[in-house]
């Protein structure tokens, strides 16, 4: 396996916009695996599962087909998110799957049936993953591991800019207590916990641009990886 890139951090902290950029600029596969529990979690709402019905949301993400395929439409999306067969890329941003997610994600055998998907699109290699626990569980050996966090103060701010900018009624304080609850289930579940890996390089997002970030990172890859020399 080679050239892995794993992408860590709470909701919001600027992981996805990073990741994208890296992955076209070394060309590498981006890979966003918080689209599967989202996808997984569509499907129960869909089912009319319950979302505390564990049993059942795991029998979900065993038998659901998700493909992550890159964007076929040019409408701001970062993949196409494929589940069982249907275009579901903008149905899992909805406030309902937001609000479920991180339950569905405590779920050890919905993180088990998803970790082996993710693994084997990992170990393919060129490839930038992004999520909560790429370098501490998905890709343990990934070449470079970054924890990108941000205040959530700063998250939820941004979050509710971009709401905005699509047009949608968004409220910051509402925003930013759904956000404070989520960071809450995700740090301190049992399974997986969003944690920095111990070899992980923190960078904090407060205060930086986009661009600042990305060039910080960058020059962690040229460090870290053996890459061709026009890659670099
Ligand atoms: O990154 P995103 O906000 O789309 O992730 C949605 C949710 O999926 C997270 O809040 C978390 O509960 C879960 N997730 C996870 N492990 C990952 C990626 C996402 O538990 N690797």
């Amino acid at each position: 396996m080679k050239n892995v890139i794993a992408i860590d951090g709470p909701a919001a902290s600027g992981k996805s916009t990073l990741a994208l950029r890296l992955a076209k600029d070394f060309d590498f596969l981006f890979f966003d695996t918080g689209v599967m529990y989202r996808a997984v979690t569509l499907a129960a709402l869909n089912a009319g599962v319950a979302i505390d019905d564990e049993d059942a949301c795991v029998a979900l993400a065993q038998s659901a087909v998700i493909e992550v395929q890159p964007p076929s439409e040019d409408d701001g999306r970062t993949s196409d998110v494929i589940v069982n067969g249907e275009d579901q890329t903008w149905a899992i941003r909805r406030p309902d799957v937001e609000g479920n997610v991180s339950v569905i994600s405590t779920y050890a055998g919905v993180r088990e049936a998803l970790t082996e998907q993710q693994r084997r699109i990992g170990s393919r290699g060129d490839i930038v993953m992004v999520g909560r626990d790429i370098g501490t569980v998905v890709m343990p050996d990934a070449d470079l591991k970054i924890y990108l966090d941000a205040s959530v103060e700063e998250r939820a701010l941004r979050r509710y800019l971009e709401e905005k900018c699509r047009g949608d009624d968004a409220e910051y304080e509402v925003i930013l207590e759904a956000m404070r609850k989520r960071d809450q289930i995700d740090s301190t579940r049992e399974v997986a916990p969003l944690i920095a890996a111990e070899d992980a390089i923190v960078v904090d997002s407060d205060n930086k641009d986009a661009n600042e970030i990305f060039e910080e990172v960058k020059e962690l890859i040229i460090k870290h990886l053996e890459l061709d020399q026009k890659q670099s």
